[in-house]
Order: C-alpha cells, then structure tokens, then sequence
C-alpha cells in the first residue's frame, strides 16, 4: 500500500498508483512500509540482472503474482539492450561506473521505460480499468524519447511529450520527432523542463479537464519520475550492482559502499535511498548538481530556493530547479507527517523557497551534495578519457566530479557506485569539445570524429537518425497544451461540458 505524501491517511494500492501518476492532493505517491531483501540468499551469488530484478520486483509489489512479475521482467530486459549483463560495469581505481544506458535510447530512462508499459498494462488488468490511458510526459530530453519508444504502438494508449525547444540537444530533439508510431504526439514548448512539468502536473490535476477526458472514456497517466511505477524498476539497479562488487570480491557481503548519481528531478538517487530502506548497504548518497546547483546548495544550507537563473548547460537532462522527487525524501525525513510537507511544498510554491525544519535534518545526514561547472563537467570527460581510456558523457562527469570532490575533502575510502546515466553519443557536440576535437559543421561527422579518437563506435539507433522522417515538427506555447492534447484525440469542442 501507498500513501501521499500530502495525505498519509491515503491508502492505495501500488496498482491504482501507477495508472493515476499523481494524487488528487497534488502530492506523490510514497511507500508505506519497505521490505527487506535478504543480502545472504544464496540466489543473488552470480545472479543475472533479471533474477535480481524478479526479487526486488516481487518484495515490493507483493500482491501481485510472482509468475507474471517473472514474465514482465524477460519481456522488458532481453535484447532490446546491446549487452548481455543488461548493466555492465566499468571499474576505474574504486570508482564502479554502473552503465545504465545500454538500453534502445542510450539513457538510464530505458531501465525504468522498458517495464514501464508493462506494469501499466498489469495495473489495468488488476484494476479492471475499462478506459484509454492518455499518458503526459515532460521531459528534459530522455525520458521522453525513452517513454515513446516504450509505449509507441500500444493498443489503448496515447503518449504525449513536451520538451523544451531551445532546451535539449540535437540528438535528442531527433530521437524524439522522428517517433513514427501513430499513437505517439510530441511538441516542443516554449520554457524549459520546469514549466513543462508544472504545467502537466496541473493539467493532471484539473479536475475540469479531467472530467472532460474521463467523459471520452480517457483517463491520465504519467511516464515522468513522479510516478511511482518509475522507481521501483530503477531500485533494482543499485542492487544489482552491489551484488557484482561482492561476485568480483571487490566488496564483502554487508561492507558499505557509497553511489554518485548525477541528479535532476532526484528520481535516480531516491531509487538509492530507497535501496537502502530495503536493506542496501549505502554509506553516503552523493547528489551531483551541474551549474543549476539548487540542490547542492539545498544540502549544504538546507534552505531550497528557486528564485535564482536558469542555465542551459552542456548536461542538459539536468537543467531543472524543481526537483520533484525531493518530496518524497521530505516525507521519509517529516516522519510522515504529511501536513508538515504540504507547507514546505506551499512555501515553494507560493515563496519559491523553503528551509528544513531542525527535526527533519538528521534523516538527511546520508547526503551530500556538490556540483560541476560547465568546465569542471568537460576536463572530468577528458581526464577519465586521457587517464583510462575510458569515454562518459556530460551528465556522468558531473557524478564522477562531484565524487571525486567529495572524496578528497572527506578521504572516504568506501567503493563507490557511479550512475552512468546516458551514452556520450547523445551529445556529441560537448563530448567533442570536451575531447578538444576540432569542430565539424555536421554533428554525424562529429558522432565519427569521437568514434574515431576513442575507438569506440557510434550506436547504430543515432546513426539511423540521419535517414528518418521528420513526423512531429509542431513547436507550441505552454498556455496550448490542453487544447493540443484535445485536437489529438479528436475530442471536439462540441463534446466538451
Ligand atoms: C534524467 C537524467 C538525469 C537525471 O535523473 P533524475 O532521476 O531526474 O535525477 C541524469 N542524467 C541523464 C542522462 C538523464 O537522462
């Protein structure tokens, strides 16, 4: 069962959670009690990604059937993604790069977006919902392409994205509005991930609206990181790599270790923490933060504050000031005390800004938060690649920066996870730079100038991009997102109340 986090008198099932997204109270949906997995079971000794996936998924969504929970996870993990291990590692002194991006659109959101689908469509069958689901995503350029190509060409479901137009980059922009399948609509806004998201949140959220899908026999759901279905898939990673440190006798079973998450809407490193309230063994939650830095900021002042620039940066997945999420580390610290969350959430909204009661700060002690310049993002690239070889892109060098920060100011020697969040092919333009690479006009021939210089090679999903149609060319205001998403399902004026 699940609560709000505005209302801890909710009860609701994890199948009711996944299909609305989001609470009627506005709040997020949180999990009441964790279960424990037990480290010693001798089946985590070697396990494939898939056999800690079903054991993970099975504790938390215990109602449901273990059978099912076991086929759902070979149909999402198979080789849609380009290695076997699903999530190989990367080793570099005591740094374990965990590479989550091995999946069909080269970001971690495909850990998550791959199961996603099928835990809607599980969610609907337990539910016995008899509506179509119109799902809303805002994104800050990979989930939506890894939410279009999870939910593209299902029955019964329509999938909307909104990304900012000046905001992501050119390979992710092409990901997107190159979606051919006909149940996919994808729109670029005029602001950035921020006001995207506010404006989806209160489209869900309007009951008006609502009414008027609910009558057309739709109803809403989410893709985007509030919505619980999206971190229970991304806990099982952070297990999973652990359990590869204790097989390669990097760690012993129970030793700590720390994880460096490169962080924007904080889903990635609350699926950490929550690892840890189901019994990993996490020393410190490193939160790195590019020059948007409202939360390293937030954990060294415990004061959050949004009345600050907005920059577009070289890892632009993590231009974000409101970091969702964050509300429901807030819960975990206020004890559950959802009112008090409720007025920390208005003050941001109403003040832009909030500070941390004293109470809550000692259940924050786990975190620690640091950031990396636009400089500092770009000679971590090249310092990895000059040292070991080794090629990251622009959000994993603002993790293995703000790591490397962390250890020389506290000479923690504990091993440390590293979120590798997305290939560097996904932004060719700040990989290039950052490898001092000349410049070249055309971004394919700087995708072969860095697959040359590294001896790497270019992942064949971006180089089919150069062939592919253009199919959603349509660049709107905020204020048109709901009359968009009527035109789109045909829904006319006339059957509006
Ligand atoms: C989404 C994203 C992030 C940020 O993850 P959050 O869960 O939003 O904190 C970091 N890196 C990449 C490449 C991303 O796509």
């Amino acid at each position: 069962m699940l609560f709000s986090t505005r209302d801890n008198s909710l009860n609701i099932s994890y199948e009711e959670a996944i299909i609305k997204g989001i609470s009627d109270d506005n709040g997020l949906f949180v999990i009441k009690d964790f279960p424990s997995i037990d480290l010693e079971r001798s089946i985590f000794s070697n396990a494939s990604y898939q056999t800690v996936a079903k054991a993970v998924l099975s504790s938390l969504l215990s109602d449901w059937d273990e059978q099912k929970i076991a086929k759902i996870v070979d149909e999402a993990y198979n080789d849609k993604f380009d290695n076997d291990q699903i999530v190989p590692i990367k080793t570099i002194d005591n740094q374990h790069f965990l590479e989550l991006y091995h999946g069909p659109t080269l970001a971690f959101k495909d850990m998550a977006l791959s199961i996603l689908p099928h835990l809607l469509k599980t969610s609907v069958e337990l539910t016995k919902l008899n509506k179509k689901i119109v799902i809303l995503t805002a994104t800050s350029g990979d989930t939506g392409k890894a939410a279009l190509e999870g939910f593209g060409g299902i029955n019964g479901i329509d999938i909307f994205v909104f990304y900012p137009m000046n905001g992501v980059s050119d390979i992710q922009k092409k990901q997107m509005i190159t979606q051919s399948e006909s149940n996919t609509h994808v729109f670029g806004i005029d602001g950035n991930f921020d006001n995207a998201q506010s404006a989806v949140k209160e489209i869900f959220t309007n009951p008006a609206f609502n009414e008027i899908l609910e009558s057309n026999e739709y109803t809403f759901s989410s893709a985007n990181s509030i919505n619980i279905g999206r971190l229970i898939p991304q806990i099982i990673y952070y297990f999973y790599g652990y359990f590869k440190l204790v097989d390669q006798e990097i760690i012993q079973l129970g030793e700590t270790i720390n994880v460096s998450v490169p962080t924007g809407n904080f889903g990635n490193i609350l699926a950490a923490k929550y690892a840890k309230l189901m019994g990993l063994p996490i020393n410190k939650f490193i939160c790195a933060s590019n020059k948007n830095n409202v939360l390293t900021d937030f954990f060294n002042t415990q004061e959050y504050r949004i009345d600050r620039d907005f920059y577009q940066t070289i890892s632009p997945s993590m231009d974000i000031l409101i970091s969702s999420n964050l509300e429901r580390l807030l819960f975990y610290a206020a004890e559950g005390d959802s009112e008090l969350v409720s007025t920390l959430m208005d003050d941001l909204k109403h003040k832009k800004a909030y500070t941390l009661p004293e109470p809550m700060k000692k259940h924050l002690e786990d975190f620690y938060g640091n950031y990396a310049s636009e400089e500092e993002t770009k000679q971590a690239i090249n310092k990895v690649f000059t040292d070991y070889g080794y090629l990251i892109d622009p959000h994993t060098a603002v993790a293995y920066h703000a790591h490397n920060t962390y250890q020389e100011a506290t000479k923690d020697t504990n091993h440390t996870l590293i979120a590798s969040t997305a290939s560097p092919y996904k932004f060719p333009n700040a990989v290039a730079d950052a490898l001092t690479l000349e410049k070249k006009t055309d971004v394919f021939k700087t995708l072969r100038a860095i697959a040359e210089k590294t001896s790497t090679t270019v992942p064949p999903q971006i180089l089919d991009l150069t062939s592919k149609e253009i199919i959603h060319d349509q660049n709107i205001e905020i204020a048109q997102m709901e009359q968009q998403i009527l035109n789109a399902l045909n829904i006319t004026k006339k059957t509006l109340k």
